[in-house]
């Protein structure tokens, strides 16, 4: 491809939110570009069952409904491009996107770079990912139904989390290492008036154990040193996330935690380029209204296209 040639959509983003936008964007004959980025299928690789993704009677895997996903938008003839997008140039149309290898001109974009959970950073979590330790109670709370739990965090994330396990679990056990919330205060008493919900205020931990699965923490309070060990059968980390935005700073607006300003449904500041799934939405966070999103910002690119004088036709989905 060289660099002359302007696609007409470019999709940042291999995720639910990517890959649908990629489906009914081919469907749109937008003849879409996912560039999927080299760890291709965003946060759903890195879990295990998915139970509530409408249409799989009996769950499916996380890596495995990516894939049915990415099929499917190969079946309509989207192209893909494995590769992470280093920089782009939203100043003038047609945007500028930079790849690895790569500097791509495209009329619309579609920006579907998700965010990330963030983790303690300890070793044995790593390695208990997935085996008890969890960023997403409606993802994995389900397999803790009628076990104990802890909840790590003191936010709105950590307060909803606790929440939603406690209707599943037998105790939820919040830890945090302060010994007050920074949740909205109508979720801190919604979560304090559970009586299968306690806290153990100014702690952190130091260690997840277990061996092939989770059995406890090691937890240390920060006012007196002491350590203690709480056992438990599933951990959930609920320390914030970060979306995704790091190569857009100074070309879109991003609010305070970098999460892309949405001005109407998938708009963004700039016209011409979208925005789907989380790296846009803090408080859903999705596989299904990812989905959703990517259908609604593709069918916002096909009315924007409409309405811009395109140069020239009949070049593949080029313009
Ligand atoms: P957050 O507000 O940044 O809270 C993160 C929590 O984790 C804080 O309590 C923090 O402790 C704690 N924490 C951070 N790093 C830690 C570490 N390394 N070890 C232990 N604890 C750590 O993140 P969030 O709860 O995900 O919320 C993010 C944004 O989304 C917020 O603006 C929130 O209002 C919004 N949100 C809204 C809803 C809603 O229903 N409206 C739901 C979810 C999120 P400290 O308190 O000591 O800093």
């Amino acid at each position: 491809m060289n660099d002359s040639q302007v696609e007409k959509l470019i999709i940042i983003g291999s995720g639910p939110a990517g890959l649908t936008a990629a489906i009914y964007g081919a469907r749109g004959n937008l003849n879409p570009l996912v560039i999927a980025g080299r760890e291709a299928g965003g946060q759903l690789v890195l879990t295990t069952d998915v139970d509530d993704y409408p249409g799989f009677e009996a769950g499916i895997q996380g890596p495995q409904l990516m894939e049915k996903m990415r099929k499917q938008s190969e079946r309509f003839a989207t192209r893909f491009i494995n590769e992470d997008v280093i920089s782009v140039d939203l100043k003038k149309q047609p945007f500028g996107i930079k790849t690895e290898t790569q500097t791509l001109k495209t009329a619309a974009l579609i920006i579907a770079t998700g965010a990330s959970a963030m983790w303690l950073g300890l070793q044995s979590e790593q390695r208990l990912r997935g085996k008890g330790v969890s960023a997403c109670a409606v993802c994995d709370g389900f397999f803790f139904k009628g076990k104990t739990v802890a909840v790590i965090g003191g936010g709105d994330t950590a307060m909803r989390e606790a929440n939603y396990l406690s209707k599943l679990c037998k105790q939820v056990t919040v830890i945090h290492r302060r010994d007050a919330l920074r949740a909205q205060a109508a979720l801190q008493e919604l979560v304090k008036s559970k009586s299968n919900v306690n806290f153990i205020w100014d702690s952190t931990v130091e260690e997840v154990l277990g061996q092939d699965k989770v059995t406890g923490v090691k937890v240390k309070n920060t006012q007196t040193g002491e350590i203690s060990q709480l056992e438990i059968d599933g951990l959930f980390i609920a320390i914030g996330h970060k979306p995704n935005t790091d190569f857009l700073k100074g070309q879109l607006e991003l609010d305070k935690k970098g999460y892309v300003v949405v001005e109407n449904e998938t708009k963004t500041s700039i016209p011409g380029v979208f925005v789907a799934g989380d790296v846009a939405d803090y408080k859903y966070r999705q596989a299904v209204t990812a989905a959703g999103a990517g259908c609604k910002a593709s069918l916002d690119v096909e009315e924007y296209l409409e309405g811009i004088k395109l140069p020239t036709e009949g070049n593949g989905g080029r313009l």
